[in-house]
């Protein structure tokens, strides 16, 4: 398990009204404790974590598909290349697939654009029993589009347009956490020049080559713009029900090791349990057994 006062400065408090980046941290140097124990430990550390984390989330998950009474959702949001998919590829390489669901969103067909811009997330969130993965998700409906007004077919000048997404948002997770639905958000908060660092590596080797766009760096170009939607909808969407967690990313283990704990601590603080026959489920089962007995 994480450091408990580690864990705590990676929340966004709930009710802040202004959120500024710089103030987290995108290496790995949270606690002195940490920074104590040098790079190579910290990483080792971490490791160590990670697979304790990945062993006891098998269980986790395990549990909350058998009980079936409550839902998780994973929201990732990130600039390119701060290691998205290797998150959800390392973080949920124990557990079961088949109660897993990973949706990964593009940008919008004409048809998800002739409706609200939550129809297409509600119509894949995860049952009762499933981890659902949102690999962006409506986050970027007041994220790349505020970036690029253009993109939306309203008309976002009314001063109150991108609030008023901020509050419907709320509401909606609210009412997801209402009906059973754990909820969990993580900016992968990485710096510019680790950004920088890794587009080159896709560039340079010819195993990443298929990773580079060349939309990327037009982004990239964008930076400011995005931190600054970033701060906005972090203050104004991290809520006692669905926190935010800003993800140190500039290490893939660091990241990777604080996404599973949190994940890891939220579904086992939902308290859940194995289902509970009934007398006559009990009896039904030793019917079944005398019945296979008597073969
Ligand atoms: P990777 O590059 O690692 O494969 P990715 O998530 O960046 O993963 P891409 O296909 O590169 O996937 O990009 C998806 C693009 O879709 C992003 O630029 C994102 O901003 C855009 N997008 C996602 N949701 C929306 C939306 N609601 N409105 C407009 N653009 C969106
Ligand atoms: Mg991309």
């Amino acid at each position: 398990m994480l450091p408990k006062e580690l864990l705590e400065r990676l929340v966004v408090p709930p009710g802040k009204s202004r959120v500024r980046l710089d103030d987290y941290d995108t290496g790995w140097a949270q606690t002195r404790e940490l920074e104590e124990l040098g790079k190579q430990a910290a990483k080792e550390r971490a490791q160590d974590m990670l697979r304790q984390n990945i062993a006891d989330l098998s269980d986790a998950q395990e549990l909350l598909y058998a009980s079936s009474q409550q839902s998780v959702l994973i929201v990732l949001q990130a600039m390119d290349a701060a290691g998205k998919d290797g998150t959800i590829k390392h973080v949920m390489s124990g557990v079961n697939p088949q109660g897993v669901q990973v949706y990964s969103f593009k940008v919008p067909s004409v048809e998800e654009r002739h409706h609200d811009f939550l129809w297409r997330y509600a119509k894949v969130l995860p049952e009762r029993g499933r981890i659902g993965i949102f690999n962006r998700s409506y986050y970027e409906d007041v994220l790349v589009v505020r970036v690029h007004p253009g993109l939306l077919d309203e008309d976002t000048k009314a001063k109150s347009f991108w609030d008023d997404r901020f509050e419907d948002i709320r509401a909606f997770e609210r009412h997801l956490v209402r009906n059973g639905t754990l909820i969990l958000k993580f900016f992968l908060h990485v710096s510019k020049k680790e950004q920088k660092a890794r587009f080159l590596e896709r560039l340079e080797n010819p195993k990443k080559n298929w990773k580079f766009s060349a939309a990327d760096i037009a982004e990239r170009s964008y930076w400011n713009k995005y931190m600054e939607a970033y701060e906005e909808a972090l203050a104004a969407t991290s809520t006692k029900w669905a926190p935010w967690y800003v993800v140190p990313a500039d290490h893939k283990w660091a990241s990777h090791a604080v996404v599973a704990d949190v994940i890891t601590s939220g579904i086992r603080g939902l308290d859940l349990k194995f289902p509970e026959l009934s007398p006559e489920q009990r009896k039904a089962l030793e019917n079944a057994r005398n019945q296979l007995r008597a073969e």
